[in-house]
């Protein structure tokens, strides 16, 4: 029986894998110590169990366990790198290059640099929701101190060529961080491959829980160096005061090592449903793909529907489709996705837009009815007013 409402919302975030609850459960009670605690055992198991979850979180992502310092979530990592490292380099400069379709963590950062003083290049997109790696370069001052450019879009699922971009930081000496929170756990990424000095993610993206994540900070071939934004008892090397959150941090273990394990497979069985699901919809009219369908996350797609409001696409899929029109992070505000407007999409084009997210549980006959469901839906919107066709 299908268990109604179908999830295609993967992207905003993911269940919990029933395997990572099970880890976290004994760290809520028996074993409730203070990781900090040095003087008793139940501190000193929960330390344990911290740094068995720094090196499995490490070992996702091709990094050491020294260099991962645990945060509150991808946000947190954004302020943390963008703003450690801008403080920590202000001898050298205060110009930070970024890409105009960042996540709303990322942008207001940014903001909140350029209204404290710091200088900011945005770089646009192409159609395809690309960069171009001439603009990167031309941006390049002698005061830049930090490239960031995400590593996947979390609205069209739009991968950055990374391993270019790392190439011209490293050239010019500038460190390079990215917001990896769509990539790490759904495709491979290796921060030494990839030339990654600072990477931000979260659990709850990967099958963990919500409220925890990470920023890796490169200890070596440059060394990435960041002012912690939070005080207090030092802890994470300094970076990162506040009592670690150990039900948490072995959760999200857990869900990184599941990630290792089972990635590949994860692909291989929901991409192909991805593709169906987007080649069915295209078969509506007009209906088109937004961003790159090559270098993109393997279970998204982002379709806009001609005439269609996407506001009243969602509101008729009622309860039985879960998904979101844009991104969840901006669509309680009436605006269009900026993300989708850096593309070149006009107002209403980028309204009639939905996200659908696929993951881990969804299943083909899940995919099925969801499609059915949206023809259904957009044909009736259209029937409704027809004129808006273009
Ligand atoms: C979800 C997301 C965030 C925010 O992560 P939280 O852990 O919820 O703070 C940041 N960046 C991207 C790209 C995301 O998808």
């Amino acid at each position: 029986m299908l268990q109604l409402p179908v999830y295609l919302d993967y992207n905003s975030t993911t269940p919990c894998d029933p395997r990572v609850v099970q880890a976290m459960l004994p760290y809520f009670t028996q074993k409730f110590g203070n990781a900090a605690s040095r003087s008793h055992a139940l501190g000193w198991e929960a330390e344990e169990a911290v740094e068995l979850a720094r090196e499995q979180v490490a070992r996702l992502i091709g990094a050491g366990p020294k260099e991962i310092v645990f945060t509150s979530g991808a946000t947190e990592g954004d302020n943390l790198a963008i703003k450690g490292v801008v403080e920590m380099y202000a001898a050298k400069g205060n110009h930070v290059i970024t890409v105009v379709t960042e996540h709303k963590a990322v942008l207001d950062t940014c903001h909140h640099l350029e209204k404290s003083g710091g200088e900011v290049t945005w770089l646009p997109v192409d159609e395809d929701g690309l960069i171009s790696l001439a603009d990167l370069e031309a941006a390049i001052r002698p005061e830049t101190v930090l490239i960031a450019v995400m590593y996947a879009n979390n609205e069209i699922g739009v991968i950055q060529p990374v391993r270019e971009i790392s190439a011209i930081a490293r050239r010019h000496g500038i460190l390079f961080f990215t917001d990896a929170t769509q990539a790490v756990g759904k495709i491979p990424v290796d921060v030494n491959a990839d030339g990654i000095d600072l990477m931000a993610f979260s659990a709850h993206k990967l099958y963990g829980p919500k409220g925890i994540g990470a920023l890796y900070v490169r200890r070596k071939g440059p060394r990435a160096r960041l002012t912690a934004q939070m005080d207090g008892g030092g802890h994470e090397r300094g970076m990162r005061s506040g009592t670690l959150n150990v039900p948490a941090i072995v959760g999200f273990g857990k869900a990184c090592e599941l990630c290792a394990a089972e990635m590949e497979t994860d692909r291989q069985r929901i991409g192909p449903l991805r593709d169906k699901l987007e080649q069915g919809l295209l078969a509506l009219e007009g209906a088109k793909v937004n961003g790159s369908r090559h270098y993109r996350l393997p279970l998204v797609t982002n379709i806009s529907f001609p005439g269609v409001d996407g506001d009243a696409l969602l509101a008729g899929l009622g309860k039985n489709v879960a998904l979101s029109s844009g991104s969840a992070c901006t669509s309680a505000s009436m605006e269009p996705s900026y993300v989708l407007k850096a593309l070149g999409l006009d107002d209403d084009l980028a309204h009639s837009s939905l996200r659908l997210g696929l993951g881990r549980y969804t299943t083909a006959e899940e995919v099925e009815y969801a499609m059915g469901q949206i023809a259904r839906t957009v044909a009736q919107l259209r029937a409704n007013s027809p004129s808006k066709l273009a």
